[in-house]
C-alpha cells in the first residue's frame, strides 16, 4: 500500500510523534512539579490549532497564486527522487527558519510575536507551539513547504516534516534522550557527531534558559531548529551538554493567552508588558556609576541600555542585536559599574561619564 497517498498522513504522523513523547513525559512523571497554569495550557493547545490553520491557509494561497500566475510550475519537480527532494526541502526550510528565528530575537517588532515562546517556565512537547498567529503567518519555511508542495515535492515535504517534527518535539520535550550521551565518556565522540549536525535537547534547552548567568543558558544564541550547522556557521552555537534549571523571561508580566497569541490585534492589559499598547522601549542611562557592595556571584550587565533594572539585565535586550555581558564577582566587594554605557572597560566605570 502506498501510505503516502493516505489523505492527511502528515497530520497523523505529527500527532503520533506528539503522543509518543507526551506518553514519555507522563510516564516519567514530569507534569507533577510543573509550573504550568491555565494560561500556559490554553495557549499551547490553541497554538497547535493556530499552526494547523495557518499552514492550511498558506497551502491554499500558494495553490491560488500559482494557478493564477505560474501554472507551468505546478508539479514541475514531480519527477525528482526523494533523495534529492528531501534535502532540498529540509535544508532550505531549516536555514530560513534559523534566520527568521534569529530575527525574532533581534528585531523589536518581531520579538513581540516570539516572546510567548520564551515565557514558558517549563519545557515540554507543546512549548514549540507557543508563538503568535502573526509569527506563524510570516514564517518563511512554512511558505517554503507550501511552495515545494505546489512544485510537486509533496512526498519529500511529508518525509521532511516528519523528520523535523521528531527533532523539534524531542528538543522541547522534558524526556531528554541525549542525557545518556553525556553520562559516559566513551559515548562522548558519538555525542559530538550528533550535536554537530542535529539540534539536541541540551542545545535547545540552552536557548530557553532564563539567564546567561547560569553558564548553561544562552537565550540569544542556539537559534537552530533541526540542524545545528547554521548556528556553527554564523557564530551563535553554544554546546553545553547540560540543562538550565530556570526557564522563562527575566521579567514576566504574565500576559493573558489571547494577547500572546493575537498581538498586535489584541494588546495586553498589563501595563508593564511589552505587549501593552503604550509600551515604549526606552533607554535608561545614568550619568553616575552604580556604586554598591555586590555579593560574590555571576551577574549580567545591561549593555543595550533598555533594562529597567540598571545596571543589570532584565531581558529587554531582546528585540535588539545587543547581548548582556556576564561578569563574575569572586568575593563580596564594593563595585563601581558603568550606567552611561560609554565605558571602555565594561561593566566597570572608567569615568567616561565625565565627558557627557
Ligand atoms: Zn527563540
Amino acid at each position: 500500500m502506498d501510505w503516502l497517498s493516505i489523505p492527511n498522513i502528515d497530520v497523523y504522523a505529527v500527532i503520533g510523534i506528539l503522543l509518543f513523547f507526551a506518553a514519555g513525559e507522563v510516564i516519567l512523571g514530569h507534569y507533577h512539579n510543573d509550573h504550568r497554569d491555565k494560561t500556559d495550557w490554553t495557549l499551547e493547545l490553541m497554538g497547535f490549532f493556530v499552526v494547523a490553520f495557518t499552514k492550511t491557509i498558506q497551502v491554499l494561497a500558494i495553490v491560488f497564486i500559482g494557478d493564477a500566475l505560474l501554472p507551468q510550475f505546478s508539479n514541475a519537480l514531480g519527477s525528482w527522487s526523494l533523495w534529492i527532494g528531501i534535502p532540498f526541502y529540509l535544508l532550505i526550510d531549516d536555514i530560513s527558519q534559523y534566520w527568521y528565528h534569529r530575527s525574532a530575537h533581534e528585531n523589536e517588532w518581531l520579538w513581540k510575536h516570539h516572546r510567548v515562546h520564551h515565557a514558558a517556565e517549563d519545557m515540554g512537547i507543546l512549548v514549540s507551539y507557543r508563538n503568535s498567529w502573526v509569527y506563524y503567518l510570516l514564517m518563511p519555511n512554512l511558505w517554503w513547504g507550501a511552495i515545494c508542495t505546489y512544485l510537486g515535492l509533496a512526498p519529500a515535504v511529508i518525509f521532511g516534516l516528519i523528520f523535523k517534527q521528531i527533532v523539534v518535539t524531542s528538543t522541547h520535550s522534558t524526556w531528554t534522550w541525549d542525557t545518556i550521551l553525556y553520562k559516559h565518556s566513551w559515548l562522548s565522540p558519538i555525542a559530538t557527531v550528533i550535536e554537530r549536525i542535529f539540534i539536541t535537547p541540551a542545545f535547545h534547552y540552552s536557548h530557553h534558559g532564563a539567564s546567561m548567568a547560569d553558564n548553561v543558558s544562552d537565550p540569544n544564541g542556539n537559534f537552530g531548529n533541526t540542524f545545528s550547522l547554521w548556528d556553527q556557521m554564523f557564530g551563535t552555537a553554544k554546546f553545553t551538554r547540560a540543562y538550565p534549571e530556570k526557564f522563562g523571561l527575566l521579567e514576566d508580566p504574565k500576559d493573558p493567552w489571547y494577547s500572546h497569541l493575537l498581538y498586535p490585534f489584541v494588546k495586553s492589559p498589563k501595563e508593564d508588558s511589552e505587549l501593552h499598547k503604550d509600551f515604549k522601549k526606552e533607554k535608561n542611562l545614568g550619568t553616575e556609576p552604580f556604586k554598591q557592595e555586590l555579593k560574590a556571584g555571576t551577574y549580567l550587565y545591561c549593555q543595550c541600555g533598555y533594562s529597567r533594572d540598571q545596571p543589570f539585565c532584565n531581558g529587554y535586550h531582546n528585540g535588539t542585536k545587543i547581548k548582556p555581558l556576564k561578569f563574575e564577582i569572586k568575593s563580596d566587594r564594593k563595585v563601581s559599574i558603568c550606567t552611561c554605557k560609554l565605558t571602555k572597560t565594561p561593566p566597570y566605570c572608567d569615568d567616561s561619564h565625565l565627558s557627557i
